[in-house]
């Protein structure tokens, strides 16, 4: 009888900093990027505040850590998000991984499908909380909403973990392309008016490299 290979459908604490890792690198890589995007309707500092807090975060993971789980882990970057980066984007990325790790909870070695699908909601929950932020207002609630949904959908469908994050990551980036054609109704882009449209919106963009780093890394760990 062949032998039956049960891949584990969870993310270790290794695999969470992987994709912590390339989300920072994707982040100063991109910083310029950013915020032109962020100049043409705001007031161009998102790619600083964030590549800011990443550096951090980075520096954060070199000293080795004092977090053993990923809930714990996700936490720390949190609180070092909301400590270090600036704007309203440091108090939304602070409050979406501090929702993943409160969903992931500090004894859990891994975060199943599951838990990810509900950490990822929380998150998008989280975003609407603090910004009252609605689907269409172009903020990055318009990349993490239909990640979550993508998500979600494709595990209930029967999707394995990376499958359903490749899923998000999609969303994602449809999520944040469609923000060009948007009319800013939130944060300081919302003062330009209709000038805001003809833009992708900054958070939606970095949003869209969170999900498309978290499903990567995945893949490759998983691969
Ligand atoms: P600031 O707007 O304070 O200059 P950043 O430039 O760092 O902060 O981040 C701007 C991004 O934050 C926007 O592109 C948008 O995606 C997001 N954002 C701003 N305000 C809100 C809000 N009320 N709800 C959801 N997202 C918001
Ligand atoms: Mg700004």
């Amino acid at each position: 009888m062949p032998r039956i290979t049960i891949k584990t459908e969870a993310l270790t604490v290794n695999e969470i900093e992987h994709f912590l890792r390339t989300f920072c690198d994707r982040v100063v890589a991109g910083e310029q990027e950013l915020s032109d995007l962020d100049s043409a309707t705001g007031d161009a500092d998102h790619g600083a505040n964030l590549s800011r807090g990443m550096r951090a975060v980075t520096a954060m993971l070199d000293e080795g850590s004092k977090y053993r789980t990923p809930g714990t882990l996700l936490k720390e970057v949190g609180m070092k998000i909301v400590g270090t980066v600036g704007g309203s984007s440091g108090a939304l990325y602070g409050t979406v991984f501090l929702r993943l790790a409160a969903v992931a909870g500090e004894a859990e070695a891994e975060v199943q499908a599951q838990t990810l699908a509900k950490g990822l909601t929380a998150a998008a929950q989280g975003i609407v909380d603090r910004g009252r932020a609605r689907l269409g207002d172009k903020t990055m609630y318009d990349a993490i909403k239909p990640a979550s949904d993508a998500f979600a959908e494709q595990c209930q469908a029967g999707g394995g973990l990376s499958q359903a994050l490749q899923a998000a990551a999609l969303a994602a980036e449809a999520g944040a392309r469609a923000t060009r054609n948007m009319r800013a109704r939130r944060g300081k882009s919302s003062y330009v008016g209709d000038n805001s449209i003809g833009t992708v919106d900054p958070g939606a963009e970095s949003m869209a490299w969170l999900i498309r780093c978290l499903a990567d890394a995945t893949k490759l760990a998983k691969s």
